[in-house]
Protein backbone atom coordinates (compact mmCIF):
# COMPACT_ATOMS: atom_id res chain seq x y z
CA UNK A 1 0.00 0.00 0.00
CA UNK A 2 1.66 3.16 -1.02
CA UNK A 3 1.36 5.83 1.87
CA UNK A 4 1.05 9.75 1.46
CA UNK A 5 -0.16 12.41 3.36
CA UNK A 6 0.93 15.37 5.01
CA UNK A 7 1.51 17.04 8.56
CA UNK A 8 -2.01 18.80 9.85
CA UNK A 9 -3.90 20.17 12.42
CA UNK A 10 -4.79 18.15 15.88
CA UNK A 11 -7.39 20.84 16.45
CA UNK A 12 -10.82 18.81 17.36
CA UNK A 13 -9.40 15.57 18.08
CA UNK A 14 -8.31 12.50 16.46
CA UNK A 15 -11.51 11.53 14.49
CA UNK A 16 -11.26 15.24 12.95
CA UNK A 17 -7.99 14.21 12.08
CA UNK A 18 -8.76 10.82 10.34
CA UNK A 19 -11.99 13.30 8.04
CA UNK A 20 -9.25 15.77 7.65
CA UNK A 21 -6.90 13.45 6.02
CA UNK A 22 -8.74 11.91 3.76
CA UNK A 23 -10.63 14.62 2.64
CA UNK A 24 -7.26 16.05 1.34
CA UNK A 25 -6.34 12.59 -0.17
CA UNK A 26 -4.21 11.09 2.20
CA UNK A 27 -4.11 7.93 3.61
CA UNK A 28 -1.60 8.57 7.04
CA UNK A 29 -0.43 11.96 8.50
CA UNK A 30 1.36 14.13 11.02
CA UNK A 31 0.48 15.63 14.05
CA UNK A 32 2.00 17.49 17.10
CA UNK A 33 0.97 15.83 19.74
CA UNK A 34 0.55 18.98 22.23
CA UNK A 35 1.48 22.70 21.00
CA UNK A 36 4.69 22.88 19.01
CA UNK A 37 6.08 25.41 21.22
CA UNK A 38 5.50 23.45 24.89
CA UNK A 39 2.93 23.26 26.91
CA UNK A 40 0.14 20.94 28.35
CA UNK A 41 -1.54 18.35 26.24
CA UNK A 42 -5.40 18.83 25.52
CA UNK A 43 -6.96 15.06 27.73
CA UNK A 44 -7.77 12.28 25.31
CA UNK A 45 -11.23 11.17 25.17
CA UNK A 46 -11.12 7.44 24.05
CA UNK A 47 -14.71 7.29 22.35
CA UNK A 48 -13.19 10.03 19.78
CA UNK A 49 -10.21 7.71 19.36
CA UNK A 50 -12.46 4.78 18.63
CA UNK A 51 -14.39 6.41 16.48
CA UNK A 52 -10.68 7.71 15.09
CA UNK A 53 -9.64 4.36 14.62
CA UNK A 54 -12.94 2.51 13.14
CA UNK A 55 -12.88 5.62 10.55
CA UNK A 56 -9.16 4.65 9.81
CA UNK A 57 -10.12 0.59 9.21
CA UNK A 58 -13.25 1.76 6.86
CA UNK A 59 -10.72 4.37 4.74
CA UNK A 60 -8.07 2.28 4.90
CA UNK A 61 -5.77 5.22 6.86
CA UNK A 62 -2.47 3.92 8.94
CA UNK A 63 0.47 5.03 10.07
CA UNK A 64 0.48 8.36 12.40
CA UNK A 65 4.15 9.69 12.67
CA UNK A 66 2.86 12.14 15.87
CA UNK A 67 5.56 14.77 16.07
CA UNK A 68 7.00 16.16 19.48
CA UNK A 69 6.89 19.53 20.41
CA UNK A 70 10.11 21.25 18.65
CA UNK A 71 10.71 23.01 22.16
CA UNK A 72 11.34 19.21 23.13
CA UNK A 73 15.26 19.40 23.52
CA UNK A 74 16.58 15.90 25.04
CA UNK A 75 20.11 17.03 24.91
CA UNK A 76 19.28 20.23 26.67
CA UNK A 77 22.12 21.73 28.85
CA UNK A 78 19.04 24.16 30.95
CA UNK A 79 18.03 21.62 33.62
CA UNK A 80 14.76 23.25 33.00
CA UNK A 81 14.15 22.56 29.50
CA UNK A 82 15.57 19.38 29.63
CA UNK A 83 12.72 18.60 32.42
CA UNK A 84 10.51 19.45 29.90
CA UNK A 85 11.86 16.90 27.54
CA UNK A 86 11.65 14.49 29.84
CA UNK A 87 7.98 14.96 31.12
CA UNK A 88 6.53 16.01 27.87
CA UNK A 89 8.49 12.56 25.87
CA UNK A 90 7.20 10.31 28.66
CA UNK A 91 3.50 11.65 28.87
CA UNK A 92 3.54 11.53 24.62
CA UNK A 93 4.66 8.11 25.26
CA UNK A 94 1.71 7.24 27.12
CA UNK A 95 -0.85 9.42 25.18
CA UNK A 96 0.20 7.14 22.08
CA UNK A 97 -0.46 4.11 22.91
CA UNK A 98 -4.22 4.92 22.73
CA UNK A 99 -3.27 4.54 19.08
CA UNK A 100 -1.34 1.29 19.12
CA UNK A 101 1.64 0.43 17.30
CA UNK A 102 2.22 3.85 15.50
CA UNK A 103 5.22 6.39 15.00
CA UNK A 104 6.55 8.86 17.59
CA UNK A 105 8.93 11.19 15.76
CA UNK A 106 11.27 13.75 17.44
CA UNK A 107 14.27 15.78 16.95
CA UNK A 108 17.32 14.58 18.45
CA UNK A 109 17.97 18.08 19.74
CA UNK A 110 20.91 20.63 19.62
CA UNK A 111 23.69 20.32 22.09
CA UNK A 112 24.77 24.22 22.22
CA UNK A 113 28.04 24.22 23.06
CA UNK A 114 28.33 21.18 24.87
CA UNK A 115 30.18 18.99 22.60
CA UNK A 116 28.50 15.95 20.03
CA UNK A 117 29.63 13.21 22.54
CA UNK A 118 27.71 15.40 25.56
CA UNK A 119 24.44 15.86 23.08
CA UNK A 120 24.43 12.19 21.97
CA UNK A 121 25.05 10.69 25.53
CA UNK A 122 22.31 12.83 26.90
CA UNK A 123 20.05 11.39 24.09
CA UNK A 124 20.19 8.36 25.08
CA UNK A 125 19.73 9.23 28.78
CA UNK A 126 16.00 10.62 28.16
CA UNK A 127 15.88 7.79 25.76
CA UNK A 128 16.66 5.37 28.13
CA UNK A 129 13.75 7.06 30.71
CA UNK A 130 11.02 7.20 28.55
CA UNK A 131 11.13 3.90 26.74
CA UNK A 132 9.39 1.26 28.55
CA UNK A 133 9.44 -2.34 27.58
CA UNK A 134 5.76 -3.08 27.16
CA UNK A 135 5.02 0.25 24.63
CA UNK A 136 3.96 -0.54 21.14
CA UNK A 137 4.83 2.77 19.36
CA UNK A 138 8.37 3.37 17.66
CA UNK A 139 10.23 6.16 18.47
CA UNK A 140 11.87 8.16 15.36
CA UNK A 141 14.62 10.12 15.65
CA UNK A 142 14.15 12.38 12.58
CA UNK A 143 17.46 13.13 10.52
CA UNK A 144 18.87 16.61 11.18
CA UNK A 145 19.97 19.53 8.60
CA UNK A 146 22.81 20.02 10.78
CA UNK A 147 21.54 24.16 11.85
CA UNK A 148 23.56 24.98 14.12
CA UNK A 149 24.55 22.47 16.91
CA UNK A 150 21.81 20.23 15.96
CA UNK A 151 22.75 16.55 16.91
CA UNK A 152 21.34 13.98 13.78
CA UNK A 153 23.20 15.76 10.95
CA UNK A 154 24.96 12.75 10.04
CA UNK A 155 23.73 9.14 10.00
CA UNK A 156 26.37 8.21 12.50
CA UNK A 157 25.36 10.62 14.73
CA UNK A 158 22.00 8.98 14.76
CA UNK A 159 23.69 5.58 15.24
CA UNK A 160 25.88 6.60 18.45
CA UNK A 161 22.05 7.07 19.89
CA UNK A 162 21.11 3.70 18.89
CA UNK A 163 24.07 2.42 20.03
CA UNK A 164 23.42 3.62 23.67
CA UNK A 165 20.01 2.98 24.00
CA UNK A 166 18.70 -0.26 26.01
CA UNK A 167 15.12 -0.67 24.52
CA UNK A 168 16.96 0.41 21.35
CA UNK A 169 14.81 -1.96 19.49
CA UNK A 170 11.36 0.90 20.31
CA UNK A 171 14.07 3.30 17.89
CA UNK A 172 13.94 3.81 14.09
CA UNK A 173 14.59 6.77 12.04
CA UNK A 174 12.33 8.81 9.91
CA UNK A 175 14.52 10.80 6.89
CA UNK A 176 13.33 14.52 5.86
CA UNK A 177 14.54 14.65 2.49
CA UNK A 178 14.73 18.54 3.11
CA UNK A 179 17.12 17.85 6.53
CA UNK A 180 19.36 15.04 4.67
CA UNK A 181 19.86 17.41 1.32
CA UNK A 182 20.67 20.57 3.22
CA UNK A 183 23.12 18.12 5.62
CA UNK A 184 24.86 17.18 2.39
CA UNK A 185 23.54 14.57 1.19
CA UNK A 186 23.29 14.61 -2.28
CA UNK A 187 19.47 12.64 -2.64
CA UNK A 188 19.46 14.60 -6.46
CA UNK A 189 22.37 12.70 -7.96
CA UNK A 190 23.28 9.82 -5.83
CA UNK A 191 19.96 8.49 -3.79
CA UNK A 192 21.39 4.72 -3.76
CA UNK A 193 24.66 6.29 -2.68
CA UNK A 194 22.69 8.18 0.09
CA UNK A 195 20.58 5.06 1.13
CA UNK A 196 23.90 3.02 0.97
CA UNK A 197 25.65 5.21 3.33
CA UNK A 198 22.38 4.85 6.12
CA UNK A 199 22.57 1.31 5.44
CA UNK A 200 25.81 1.11 6.76
CA UNK A 201 25.45 3.84 9.54
CA UNK A 202 22.59 2.63 11.05
CA UNK A 203 20.63 0.03 8.84
CA UNK A 204 18.02 0.23 6.82
CA UNK A 205 15.82 -1.64 8.64
CA UNK A 206 15.22 0.76 10.89
CA UNK A 207 14.15 3.36 8.79
CA UNK A 208 10.32 3.59 9.06
CA UNK A 209 9.54 7.03 7.26
CA UNK A 210 9.49 9.87 5.15
CA UNK A 211 9.21 13.42 5.67
CA UNK A 212 8.87 14.31 2.13
CA UNK A 213 10.38 17.67 1.56
CA UNK A 214 11.78 20.29 -0.95
CA UNK A 215 14.36 22.67 0.27
CA UNK A 216 15.35 26.51 -0.77
CA UNK A 217 18.87 25.76 -0.76
CA UNK A 218 21.80 24.10 -1.94
CA UNK A 219 23.20 20.98 -0.18
CA UNK A 220 24.99 21.20 2.03
CA UNK A 221 23.55 24.85 4.12
CA UNK A 222 22.95 23.88 6.68
CA UNK A 223 19.45 26.37 6.63
CA UNK A 224 16.64 24.00 6.91
CA UNK A 225 13.99 25.69 5.22
CA UNK A 226 11.53 23.41 3.77
CA UNK A 227 9.99 24.44 -0.09
CA UNK A 228 7.08 23.10 -1.49
CA UNK A 229 7.59 20.29 -4.34
CA UNK A 230 7.55 22.32 -7.01
CA UNK A 231 9.54 24.89 -6.08
CA UNK A 232 12.92 24.03 -4.44
CA UNK A 233 16.31 22.89 -4.79
CA UNK A 234 15.08 19.13 -5.84
CA UNK A 235 14.00 18.65 -9.43
CA UNK A 236 10.70 17.02 -9.83
CA UNK A 237 12.31 13.70 -11.32
CA UNK A 238 14.39 13.59 -7.95
CA UNK A 239 11.00 13.26 -5.83
CA UNK A 240 9.34 10.83 -8.29
CA UNK A 241 12.85 8.60 -8.07
CA UNK A 242 12.42 9.05 -3.83
CA UNK A 243 8.87 8.38 -4.38
CA UNK A 244 9.49 4.92 -6.35
CA UNK A 245 12.79 3.90 -4.88
CA UNK A 246 11.88 0.05 -3.57
CA UNK A 247 13.48 0.47 0.01
CA UNK A 248 11.57 4.16 0.15
CA UNK A 249 8.24 3.38 -1.35
CA UNK A 250 7.04 1.05 1.27
CA UNK A 251 7.11 4.16 4.10
CA UNK A 252 4.56 6.30 4.70
CA UNK A 253 5.55 9.60 3.01
CA UNK A 254 4.69 13.02 5.08
CA UNK A 255 4.36 16.41 3.51
CA UNK A 256 5.91 19.35 5.59
CA UNK A 257 5.69 21.58 2.33
CA UNK A 258 4.51 25.12 2.93
CA UNK A 259 1.26 24.71 1.92
CA UNK A 260 -1.95 25.12 3.16
CA UNK A 261 -4.72 22.83 2.62
CA UNK A 262 -5.58 23.35 -1.03
CA UNK A 263 -1.60 23.13 -1.29
CA UNK A 264 -1.57 19.88 0.50
CA UNK A 265 -4.28 18.30 -1.52
CA UNK A 266 -2.41 19.33 -4.79
CA UNK A 267 0.91 17.94 -4.03
CA UNK A 268 -0.69 14.93 -2.66
CA UNK A 269 -2.26 14.15 -5.83
CA UNK A 270 1.10 14.88 -7.85
CA UNK A 271 2.75 12.66 -5.53
CA UNK A 272 0.22 9.66 -6.26
CA UNK A 273 0.54 10.08 -9.93
CA UNK A 274 4.76 10.51 -9.27
CA UNK A 275 4.43 6.92 -8.33
CA UNK A 276 1.84 6.15 -10.58
CA UNK A 277 -0.59 5.22 -8.43
CA UNK A 278 -3.85 7.46 -8.33
FE1 LIG B 1 10.63 17.62 12.30
FE1 LIG C 1 10.78 16.90 9.14
ZN1 LIG D 1 12.77 21.00 8.84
Amino acid sequence: MFRIGCHISASGGYLAMGHRIDALGGNTFAFFTRNPRGGAAKEIDPADVAAFLEFCRERDIDRLVAHAPYTLNPCAEKESVRQFALTAFADDLKRMEHTPGQYYNFHPGSHVGQGLDVGIAKIAEVLDQVLFPEMTTTVLLETMAGKGSEVGGRFEQLRAIIDRTKLSDKVGVCLDTCHVWDAGYDIVNDLDGVLTAFDKAVGLDRLKAVHLNNSLNDTDSHKDRHAKLTEGRLPLEAIRRIVTHPVLEKLPFILETPNDEAGYAAEIALVRKLHGHT
